[in-house]
């Protein structure tokens, strides 16, 4: 079975905001439908394949580790470019805190922050 993911994106045709979109995450295939001007779009994703399995290797090897926090920032942090964001767990980033988590920098306009805290409940 495939794993798809849907989301709305921008027409290219008629730059309706709405239309479908749909990502298969195990084959990096992705489809656009616009339902006002019927565009249809079907596209293999042009994705670094290397760099996606050292990523995955990366995540990978930090899950055997049982370094989940970490694991998931470099699963997240792959997806940005490093001008984009900061991430640091919350060890580095000096947070006076007992739990675990992510500090998320956004190098935007506001330089959003966030903290993700990640509660182990089993
Ligand atoms: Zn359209």
């Amino acid at each position: 079975m495939m794993v798809g993911v849907q989301d709305r994106a921008k027409c290219p045709k008629c730059g309706y905001k709405d239309a479908s979109t749909e990502f298969q995450t195990r084959n990096g295939e992705e489809w656009l439908f616009c339902g006002r001007c019927g565009y249809e779009q079907h596209t293999t994703a042009v994705v670094d394949r290397v760099r996606s399995a050292k990523v995955t290797k990366k995540v990978k090897r930090l899950y055997n580790q049982k370094k989940y926090v970490e694991a998931i920032r470099e699963g997240v942090y792959d997806q940005l470019e490093d001008e984009d964001m900061n991430m640091s767990t919350f060890q580095e980033a000096g947070v006076l805190t007992n739990n675990k988590g992510l500090v998320l920098g956004f190098n935007n306009d506001n330089k959003d922050e966030f903290q993700i805290t990640v509660v182990r409940v089993r």
